[in-house]
């Protein structure tokens, strides 16, 4: 049944929104906000919508509408009515939306709530240095409220350039935040904001106050940095004799230094995660967490639990620390405790937007199957595997001679050592290169070995380095396993040559 659209909102379910503006790709704020209202419509039965608000013409792009619906369909956050999926109150985005705006410019003009302003660019710098002069707040100084209706007309047929603005009024305005409390704004200090730019490019505070009416909207949850635009959506809508909405402002992000969360603190979009290879579940754990608290001391949630706990209560005031290091300890813990053929599922997937597309190139799907079996207790999320266990996928590997050595050898134990493990491998056949054979053969030799016996990091630790070139890898059995015989052979053959080579100890 289509909701009869002259029912004031406040006589709906509640109505949550997210309304991003494509004019870069979905940000980890967006999304943790995205979060918050979905999780609360979820929860009381509501409806979450989404509203693509491109009214920035120049700024606004199509690819970065895309990672919006990408990135929040990576989380799972599904919307009830948005821009591809229709809805009542469509349509979801507010430049199809224009001929809407028109009306409610033209009522508040009409009642004289609003006014059209031609001051140039020069007339408000003039005013604004005389306003900072007096010592007074350098608002609009209202010059163009009293133009007379002839003047205005002129104007108007000379086509002088103008822009719309609010009759604010010189009062304070309270409103109740639902996680900040009561707060006060003083107009004065606001003045006549522009709220359009001609009648048919209206700007952001004016369209959000339409749309959320037209929308049924009656709870905007959304980052602090709006708390400034509040005031002036709550006067234009009593001007517009719109319902009330109920407000709650998200502590911002910050970065570990405290500061506003920015690229100097690493990634802000969403998919950039996506593209690391992090896992969607240990995203919306941690995005849950930045300002918000459940009442005991679980850390772990999944998406129904979050709906289940969730509630604005429990959202902080202070700014939330993006700290890079929980989001991978969440994402090791997913890797470890989903059933491995779920991490495959995600892994592929990964793949095939992963950014090292020329070394996925080079081998068998299986190949990165079985690096991800044996190095999943060791990475924090898909990208690692290409990072710190680069040795899989290189022809060649580098790595300083000192590497090889293991406490106190010199060079010549080492090259000993590693012409013993050479040998024993030249004796083993490509197909009987699996980690167990490898193990028992070696093991078998280091037990008759009176060098290495008591000491088997000796011949291992060498080999190990010789493989990975790393100080932390798998053991040696499974690198050769999945590397191949030849692979492993020419890569101890290069170590003993580099220890050779310049033997200056
Ligand atoms: N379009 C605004 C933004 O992307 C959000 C508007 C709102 O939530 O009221 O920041």
């Amino acid at each position: 049944m289509t909701p009869d659209p002259s029912t004031p909102q406040s006589l709906f379910g509640p109505r949550l929104r997210i309304a991003p503006s494509p004019t870069g790709f979905l940000h980890v704020g967006t999304a943790r906000t995205a979060l918050f209202n979905f999780l609360l419509a979820r929860k009381t039965g509501g409806k979450f919508i989404l509203r693509i608000e491109d009214t920035d013409k120049e700024r606004s792009k199509k690819e970065f509408e895309q990672s919006i619906f990408d990135g929040l369909k990576w989380l799972g956050l599904s919307w009830d009515e948005g821009p591809d999926i229709g809805g009542p109150f469509g349509p979801y985005r507010q430049s199809e939306r224009i001929d809407l705006y028109q009306k409610y410019l033209e009522q508040l003009l009409a009642e004289d709530k609003a006014y059209f302003c031609f001051c140039s660019p020069e007339d408000l710098e003039a005013q604004k240095r005389d306003l900072i002069s007096q010592g007074k707040v350098p608002v609009y100084s209202g010059r163009c409220r009293y133009l007379s209706k002839e003047e205005i007309k002129k104007n108007l047929s000379d086509n002088k350039p103008y822009v719309i603005r609010l009759k604010m009024p010189s009062s304070k305005i309270k409103f109740k935040d639902l996680i900040r409390g009561e707060i006060e704004f003083d107009l004065n200090l606001i003045g006549d904001i522009i709220i359009a730019k001609n009648l048919k490019e209206p700007l952001y505070n004016f369209v959000v106050v339409v749309d959320d009416y037209l929308m049924k909207i009656n709870y905007v949850i959304r980052g602090e940095d709006h708390i400034s635009n509040t005031p002036k959506q709550i006067v234009l809508q009593e001007m517009l004799g719109f319902d009330k909405v109920n407000y709650a402002h998200l502590p911002m992000i910050l970065g570990p230094d405290k500061s506003k969360l920015s690229k100097r603190h690493g990634a802000t979009n969403l998919i950039d995660y996506q593209k690391q290879g992090y896992l969607s579940e240990a995203m919306i754990n941690f995005l849950a967490l930045l300002g918000w608290h459940p009442h005991q001391e679980q850390e772990i949630f999944s998406l129904d639990e979050l709906i289940e706990q969730f509630s604005l209560e429990r959202v902080q005031k202070a700014g939330a620390i993006f700290n890079i290091n929980k989001l991978n300890w969440f994402n090791n813990f997913y890797l470890k405790n989903l059933p491995f053929e779920e991490v495959e599922k995600r892994f592929l997937d990964y793949l095939k937007t992963s950014p090292f597309q020329s070394e996925i190139k080079k081998y068998p799907l299986e190949y990165f199957i079985k690096v991800l079996k044996i190095e999943l207790p060791r990475i924090n999320k898909f990208e690692d595997l290409f990072i710190q266990s680069d040795f899989f996928f290189k022809e060649e590997i580098d790595y300083p001679k000192e590497l090889l050595i293991w406490k106190s050898a010199d060079f010549n134990d080492i090259i000993k050592a590693l012409e013993d493990s050479l040998n024993l491998l030249k004796e083993i056949e490509e197909k009987e290169m699996t980690a167990l054979n490898l193990q028992s053969k070696f093991m078998l030799f280091i037990e008759g070995n009176d060098l290495y016996k008591n000491d088997r990091g000796k011949i291992l630790w060498p080999l190990r380095v010789a493989l990975s070139g790393k100080k932390a890898s798998p053991p040696p059995f499974e690198i050769i396993e999945i590397i191949g015989k030849e692979r492993a052979i020419k890569r101890i053959e290069k170590a003993i040559q580099l220890v050779s080579n310049n033997n200056d100890y």
